[in-house]
């Protein structure tokens, strides 16, 4: 088989690795790709935008490609699976209607609501219909969210009522260009977060391992939101009884609903969830989509051929399937450039991968591209080492073994990526 995967992230050199390991496929492309991918055996990168839909229609004519897997989620909302179902090609990902799911966050929670699905209280507002006094009514603190894509910097958590009106006009003024034109304001909501990926096939549901992301900048959670600056999988704050819930109170009525609405889904579906403290799973949001970096601890883990799993799901055999998983433990450590997350410095050699490549784990490639021979620094999240281990503590020692070998000018990373499932381990050892 010949498979084209779209991307250019940590997330699409993950699947690249992954799929390169399948007995059934002969060749991958990956439009853009980038230096990890250009170096990955069997991969090759194809220089056409992730977004450019008919040179990418043309491509996979041309090539013959079976199987398109779509990464990241601005081809899927624009509408790249329906495009390719038109052109008679395979394309594994929801159609533009459903991938509204991520594409806009007013509908969402429109969605979220209308089905009675779990998910904070809020209010929906334009620059016409704002209404200060109905957040000044509010107890802070309060979250602003852009309605549309703002590539995960759209989200501004308010510690006072002021912060919020003036984050809020600051979006009606631009701040987030068309993203910003409607805006979600919402209760500020407690509890730990975890994220549940499944693959969807209009009712029927795979879930895969679970995961926990970390969104702030830097070590305990302090500095700014990022895109994620690490992950690790399995999650154990989702216990089996959990898991149990979140597949009943969210994933269920959500594809339920998506079907009922006329927009079935196929595709990754990720569900971000804040589990409360009484223990409600409340949906933060949905990505139509596997997550970054959530994707590069989830496939070290993966043993099935994750072909094997999307074609079921585009034949409508997802019930015939199993997704199975190594036991241990895996830990993603991101590696940012310097002035991640505001200005992120780009073109700085990287030392160290093939010191890295000798030793156990695997170091993913995001913002890296070749000059000459050399990889060099093209993004804010450069790298993803991950580690597998036993326990987590060990994945996470296996990950930053890794990571310490690696260095450029300006290199951030945390030091702390796991430390809540490290928490539990070590306090079910003193309890024992
Ligand atoms: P979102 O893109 O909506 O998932 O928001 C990005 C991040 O902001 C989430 O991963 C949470 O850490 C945080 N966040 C979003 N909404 C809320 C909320 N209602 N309460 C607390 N934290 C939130």
């Amino acid at each position: 088989m010949k498979i084209l995967i779209l991307g250019s992230g940590g997330r699409e050199h993950a699947f690249a690795w992954k799929i390169a390991q399948s007995p059934r496929v002969d060749a991958i492309f990956v439009a853009p790709g980038n230096a990890g991918t250009a170096l990955e055996p069997r991969v090759t990168n194809v220089d056409i935008a992730a977004e450019d839909v008919p040179r990418l229609i043309e491509f996979a004519k041309r090539e013959a490609i079976d199987l398109t897997i779509v990464g990241p989620e601005a081809p899927l909302v624009i509408g790249v699976v329906d495009a390719f179902n038109a052109a008679g090609l395979r394309c594994f990902g929801p159609t533009q209607a459903a991938a509204r799911l991520e594409g806009s966050k007013a509908f969402t929670k429109d969605f979220l609501k209308r089905h009675r699905i779990p998910t904070a209280a809020y209010a929906t507002f334009t620059k016409a219909t704002f209404d200060a006094e109905w957040v000044r009514k509010q107890r802070a603190p309060l979250v602003v969210k852009a309605d549309g894509l703002a590539a995960g910097k759209g989200v501004i958590i308010c510690e006072t009522i002021d912060e919020a009106i003036r984050s809020t006009e600051a979006m009606f003024a631009g701040q987030f260009g068309q993203a910003g034109a409607t805006v979600v304001i919402e209760e500020f909501l407690e509890g730990e977060e975890a994220s549940f990926i499944a693959i969807v096939s209009g009712t029927d549901i795979l879930p895969l391992a679970t995961s926990q992301d970390h969104k702030r900048l830097d070590d305990a959670d302090r500095g700014p939101n990022t895109g994620g600056m690490g992950a690790y999988s399995p999650a154990p704050v989702v216990t089996d009884e959990m898991h149990a819930r979140i597949m009943r109170e969210v994933m269920e009525p959500t594809v339920r609903g998506l079907t009922a609405d006329g927009t079935p889904y196929l595709g990754f579906l990720y569900a971000g969830i804040m589990i409360a403290p009484d223990g409600t799973p409340n949906v933060l949001e949905f990505n139509c989509r596997f997550g970054d970096p959530e994707t590069q601890p989830i496939m070290m883990r993966l043993q099935s051929d994750l072909i094997d799993l999307c074609e079921a799901a585009l034949d409508r055999r997802l019930k015939e399937v199993d997704a199975n998983w190594d036991p241990r433990a895996a830990v993603g450590v991101v590696l940012a450039a310097g002035g991640y997350p505001d200005s992120p410095q780009k073109g700085d050699a990287i030392a160290g991968l093939d010191r890295a490549a000798k030793l156990p784990g695997k170091v993913f490639h995001a913002g890296t591209k070749l000059q000459g021979d050399a990889v060099v620094t093209s993004g804010g999240r450069v790298l993803c080492a991950v580690g597998l281990g036993d326990s987590v503590s060990d994945a996470q020692r296996a990950a930053y073994a890794l990571a310490d070998t690696i260095q450029w000018q300006g290199v951030h990373y945390r030091r702390d990526i796991g430390y809540r499932a490290i928490a539990r381990e070590q306090a079910s050892k003193a309890k024992k």
